[in-house]
């Protein structure tokens, strides 16, 4: 039986009738939760926020309540929020979605965030290749500042704050946090050197700066709502509230899905929710939090303790759908993007194609990452031409040892994380493959495979 969602989020989203214009919004409910924040004290919405628990959306999963205390309030800069709505990780689009079915939710969001951390100004950092969205952003913008729900004296409170739309030009690498805040500055989007160069104390311009992802966003006008406590309930200590799963790959009905955290399994995920396999066919593999998390081969068994010191033995159907129980076993919730591989998946291409998308985007600053992560997609994309040696799955796996946490920022584990995974788990495939290839060009016949990638 399907199970039902439980939606917060994306309560209205896909609703009949509701459309994403202010008035909708408005009769809705919209814009009540701002008309509250801005009668409250903004300690106490971050104390609120610091009680939900909420964690980041967007990939790292780090507490919102935390990123918020650690604000160089003393300064006497000017404080800035970011919304952090580059969405870039393969197999994640739920942020887009909320863009662009329900763009107030995010202004109402931002401007509670704001306003919680006294920013008189906040951006939208938008992927460019994401050209509606911005449009449609725009035009909310205008709405609610037709309303006087955003910049000056909102709502007579005597808070003012406004929004600015700002598109990228379309790289990976500027969804990390100090790497978009260059971009913003109108430079390349080099990420900085952590310490010192912590966005809450030495962000945008050198001010102290909240980046925070389009979900986690939305999450706080929902906080302010129900108020800390309650928000905490949803889901388990620790992983609070809902999640949006994006699920894609090899299921009948790939899409985003709303659950509170750990209220399902992968297994139930997969088959109540996604309608199963297609006919026929086995599970191979899952990637369950975007591209760069690492991939759970289906025949596993996962064993170990969570952090309450709880014993586990999983197999992947078991695995509850949170940030702590993915972390467990080896992954990550990431961004919330579930990629289903059946057996049907020739895991070196799988893997080809990660490596070519991630060494297309290494920014170059770092030798490990701008050498090592084209390196790995040479070998892999010679593996998918019918030249496969015998020794590059162990080539593989030290270059990406050479990569992972010697670099600036962590692109450089987002890169090699995936080829680790891979050949831990299917190596054995990855030697096959070069073993035929070598007795097909010993004996002097074509490649079996051909790649359509590079
Ligand atoms: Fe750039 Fe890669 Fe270094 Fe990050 S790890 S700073 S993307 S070269």
């Amino acid at each position: 039986m399907a199970l039902e969602e439980q939606r917060l989020i994306f309560k209205h989203i896909d609703a009949p009738g509701y459309t994403r214009d202010i008035d909708c919004y408005l009769k809705h409910g919209g814009y009540e939760q701002l008309k509250k924040a801005v009668t409250m004290k903004p300690e106490d919405i971050c104390a609120e926020v610091t009680a939900s628990g909420v964690r980041g959306r967007g990939g790292a999963g780090f507490p919102a309540g935390v990123k918020w205390k650690f604000l160089d309030r003393k300064s006497g800069k000017p404080i800035y929020l970011i919304c952090n709505a580059d969405e870039s990780e393969p197999g994640t689009f739920k942020d887009r979605q909320i863009i662009h079915k329900d763009p107030h939710q995010l202004i109402e969001g931002m401007l509670c965030s704001a306003f919680a951390i006294q920013a008189k100004l906040a951006f939208i950092y938008i992927r460019g290749e994401f050209f509606e969205g911005y449009r449609i952003l725009e035009e909310a913008i205008e709405e609610a500042r037709a309303k006087n729900l955003l910049g000056d004296n909102i709502l007579g409170s005597g808070y003012s704050c406004d929004i600015i739309v700002h598109r990228g030009a379309g790289a990976y690498i500027c969804g990390e946090e100090t790497g978009l805040i260059e971009s913003l500055e109108g430079n390349r989007a080099n990420p900085r050197i952590k310490p010192p160069y912590f966005p809450a104390a030495l962000g945008l311009y050198q001010c102290p700066t909240i980046v925070n992802n389009v979900e986690t966003l939305c999450d706080v006008k929902h906080i302010i709502e129900m108020g800390g406590e309650a928000f905490s309930k949803i889901g388990t200590p620790g992983n609070t509230g809902t999640r949006i799963w994006c699920v894609s790959g090899h299921v009948q009905k790939p899409g985003y899905y709303e659950f509170p955290c750990a209220a399902l399994t992968l297994g139930q995920l997969i088959n109540d929710v996604c309608g199963g396999l297609k006919p026929g066919r086995k599970l191979k593999a899952v990637i369950p939090g975007g591209s760069s998390s690492k991939i759970l081969r289906a025949d596993e068994r996962f064993t170990g303790k969570l952090k309450d010191g709880t014993e586990f033995d999983w197999g992947i159907e078991d695995i509850p759908m949170d940030f702590d129980s993915l972390a467990a076993v080896g992954s990550m919730s990431g961004s919330g993007g579930v990629i289903i591989m059946d057996d049907s998946t020739d895991m070196v291409e799988a893997l080809a194609n990660i490596n070519y998308f991630y060494a297309h985007e290494s920014c170059g600053q770092c030798t490990p990452c701008r050498e090592g992560v084209p390196w790995m997609r040479k070998v892999t994309a010679r593996m998918c031409a019918g030249e496969a040696r015998e020794e590059d799955a162990d080539l593989l796996n030290d270059i990406a040892d050479q990569i992972a946490g010697r670099t600036i920022c962590a692109f450089g584990e987002a890169a090699a994380w995936p080829v680790q995974s891979f050949i831990a788990k299917f190596k054995d495939e990855f030697v096959e493959k070069a073993k035929e290839q070598a007795s097909r060009r010993n004996e002097g016949k074509p490649a079996a495979t051909e790649t359509t990638l590079i």
